[in-house]
């Protein structure tokens, strides 16, 4: 059986009449013989609101408690988006994480799926069914309802598709992969295609547009993804393999993180075991390290300074006060008005020179830099969030982004 999965997030599916509006163009899909999959999110910004909620209670509500809050969200869509098809004439069923039998970890907040069952899904697509499926939830082998992360309906959609075998089409309110986001550089490119590489780069480096988890495992099952608009009638991007028809540029595009806090720790004791014993601390909370520099010793001490997601406070402030009652002399403080822009490009691969232009191009510019990382593919910057907009405009002129 031929099957399309497709995904709508929260601000396609905003309002009632949106999601009216979808339920039609699903249903003439259905009408043209398509086996329909669909994976919606929380109803525009219900998830933050629901987060918001909570936060009023404790700035660090329980896990657990949190996941069974914020499912909610995509239980709503589900349920809307089903009556609206079936109000059309058209057969549907909405099915939360735990009916499809989405199967994850127990790493609330943050759970990694580990099985689905295909076969309830194809049940009711032999009985001509359009399915509704609840992004962003999972449920453990106890039964707790678990949530995927932040933008997690992206990897909901992909993992059905790589079950389903099915091609996986992900609607949004942009109408495809720009090379600069374009509500930060309105003269930004569409992209025709990119290869998983990339999209990896610009999505981990935070382009915002597809979620980091759902494209590695698209990359894995190689699942080609559609990012299109939500009208279903421009051409969009697609994610694939790399193939020699893709435009060979050093620099495809570039990315903006506006989600990342600087942390610094100083007066470290020099010796790497502490060094290592700091960073084992933070993997043991599942805390995501990215950017890493460390200062040349000093009386026999070092800084470090690393960027972690701005939702990672709390949990890493625990983790610093206890390192404090370990290692006394240390500091730490943190920087939140930092934004990390980088630029990417498997044509940096065979290409040279990218680095030295941007060092260049800061220098003419006068525009000072906290951190450097580069990967095969990419090199980010640390950067001040008044220096942005600069930044952004002459970096795009260099490589004509
Ligand atoms: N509703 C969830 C969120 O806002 C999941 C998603 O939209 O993908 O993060
Ligand atoms: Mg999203």
């Amino acid at each position: 059986m031929k099957i399309n999965v497709l995904k709508f997030g929260g601000t396609s599916v905003g309002s009632i009449e949106k999601i009216q509006s979808i339920a039609k163009k699903l249903v003439n899909r259905k009408k043209q013989g398509e086996n329909l999959v669909v994976v919606v999110s929380a109803m525009g910004k219900s998830t933050d609101e629901l987060l918001n909620m909570a936060k009023l209670i404790t700035p660090n509500p329980d896990k657990r408690e949190l996941d069974m809050l914020l499912s909610t969200g995509e239980q709503v869509t589900i349920a809307l988006l089903s009556m609206a098809i079936n109000a059309l004439g058209c057969k549907s069923i909405s099915m939360t994480g735990s009916q499809v039998s989405i199967k994850t970890d127990s790493t609330h907040s943050k759970a990694r799926i580990n099985s689905i069952d295909k076969d309830n899904m194809l049940n009711y697509l032999s009985e001509d069914r359009i399915i509704v499926v609840a992004g962003f939830q999972g449920v453990t082998e106890n039964g707790d309802i678990t949530t995927l992360g932040r933008g997690g309906s992206d990897t909901t959609a992909v993992s059905l598709a790589a079950i389903l075998n099915a091609s996986c089409e992900i609607y949004t309110d942009v109408d495809g992969v720009y090379s600069i986001d374009p509500r930060k550089y309105p003269k930004a490119k569409k992209l025709e295609s990119l290869d998983y590489d990339e999209m990896l780069e610009m999505a981990s480096l935070g382009a915002g547009i597809i979620d980091v988890r759902a494209i590695e495992m698209a990359h894995k099952y190689k699942v080609p993804i559609f990012i299109g608009l939500n009208t279903m009638d421009v051409p969009g991007t697609i994610v694939k393999e790399y193939d020699d028809n893709m435009e060979k540029k050093a620099v495809t595009g570039m990315s903006i993180n506006e989600n990342i806090l600087m942390v610094s720790v100083s007066d470290i004791p020099f010796d790497a075991s502490n060094v290592a014993r700091i960073f084992s601390k933070i993997a043991s909370k599942n805390i995501i390290v990215d950017m890493i520099s460390q200062t040349a010793p000093h009386n026999n001490q070092i800084n470090i300074s690393f960027t972690v997601e701005k939702d990672d406070l709390y949990d890493l402030e625990a983790v610093l006060i206890d390192l404090k009652d370990e290692m006394p002399s240390c500091d730490f403080s943190f920087n939140d008005e930092l934004i990390k822009l980088s630029v990417v490009g498997v044509g940096m691969i065979s290409q040279s020179g990218v680095a030295s232009k941007l060092f260049d191009v800061f220098s003419e510019n006068n525009i000072h830099f906290y951190q450097v990382t580069t990967s095969e593919i990419s090199i980010s910057y640390t950067v001040h969030s008044d220096d942005l907009d600069r930044a952004i405009n002459v970096i795009a002129k260099v490589f004509k982004l």
